[in-house]
């Protein structure tokens, strides 16, 4: 009996994510997603799946069917220079605040350090189920569909991770079974690691957004984390500062101990758009917490997400491809 690994191996040169196989005694089913592919290379393709997939001791037959996914779906990487800044409450309220503006989103939680979104979308507890080696997303209470490191494993685990092993738990998420999503938010591990950097070379996300704090911003880190998608031509959809000025619990008044504009300046000194300032409000902890991220409620916390999401989703409608 011919082991799938082996013919994984053999497909994956030249079928990348592309091929999912099935062996039954000496006959290979292959699905071939041809999605974006133009119509001339089907054919070829199909020859050198096959070529290859006969190369595997074992194998005599083989039967490939091909699959095109009409949507386009890009993704959008939400990134940080470290820890703790917001990345997730960003991702998570980034994820419902594009979806209210009519697209089709799916949101990968691929921070193994602390995958916290299923905390965030309500869905705590949940496990995806897997067909034919696919993973299928969690439904969430917002409408978007979630995948997250801490369902493939416990959260205390994850962090243990070798590179290689957080890499490929990466690709099941990002190639599960997302449907008709036309975007997915991927809500990346802080800093700049083998995660990162998989996504980077393998996924292309369509664009990058990077979360920082005021204080991280004087910091090497969130500059390391833009040079890190500059450099691999991604482009920086703009910059978040997050926790910027304390948002009072009695009157909602934003007072800013560190003074105001920083991060308008570095976004201008780094050459990159600013996309908006999330203010330090108890009640976007408090609503994180408790599952109800605030875009999705109608208390004022929700407000400063709102002028990110219509930046990120014009973004993606003039530049994303
Ligand atoms: P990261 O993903 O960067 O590690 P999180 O999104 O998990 O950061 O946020 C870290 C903590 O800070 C969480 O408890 C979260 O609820 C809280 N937090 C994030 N942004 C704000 C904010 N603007 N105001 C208050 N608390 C926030």
């Amino acid at each position: 009996m011919t082991d799938p690994a082996q013919l994984e191996a053999a497909l994956s040169p030249v079928a990348g994510t592309r091929a999912t196989a099935r062996i039954e005694g000496s006959r290979a089913s292959i699905i071939l997603d041809v999605s974006g592919l133009d119509a001339s290379e089907h054919d070829p393709l199909e020859a050198r799946v096959r070529a290859a997939a006969l190369t595997v001791p074992g194998i005599e037959t083989v039967r490939v069917a091909l699959t095109s996914q009409r949507t386009r779906r890009l993704s959008i990487a939400v990134a940080s220079g470290k820890g703790g800044v917001g990345k997730s409450t960003v991702s998570a309220n980034l994820a419902i605040g594009l979806k209210a503006r009519g697209r089709r989103v799916g949101l990968v939680d691929a921070d193994i350090y602390g995958p916290s979104q299923p905390r965030l979308m309500r869905v705590e507890g949940s496990k995806p189920t897997a067909r034919d080696k696919v993973l299928q997303p969690v439904s969430t209470p917002y409408g978007v569909p979630l995948l997250s490191m801490g369902q493939l494993v416990a959260a205390d685990q994850a962090i243990a991770w070798r590179g290689p092993m957080a890499a490929g738990a990466l690709g099941q998420l990002v190639d599960a079974n997302w449907g008709d999503a036309d975007t997915l938010v991927l809500d990346l591990p802080p800093g700049t690691g083998d995660v990162q950097l998989t996504m980077i070379q393998k996924h292309r996300p369509a664009g990058a957004v990077i979360v920082s704090t005021p204080q991280d911003l004087a910091l090497i880190d969130a500059r390391r984390a833009i040079d890190l998608f500059q450099k691999a031509g991604i482009p920086i959809i703009g910059l978040i500062e997050n926790m910027a000025g304390y948002a009072c619990p009695h009157c909602g008044e934003v007072s800013d101990p560190f003074g105001q504009g920083g991060a308008e300046a570095a976004a201008r000194e780094l050459g990159i758009a600013f996309l908006g300032r999330i203010p330090l409000d108890i009640a976007i902890r408090t609503g994180s917490d408790a599952g109800l991220p605030p875009v999705a409620g109608n208390g004022p916390e929700g407000a400063a997400f709102a002028p990110i999401a219509d930046a990120v989703s014009r973004w993606i409608e003039t530049e994303g491809r």
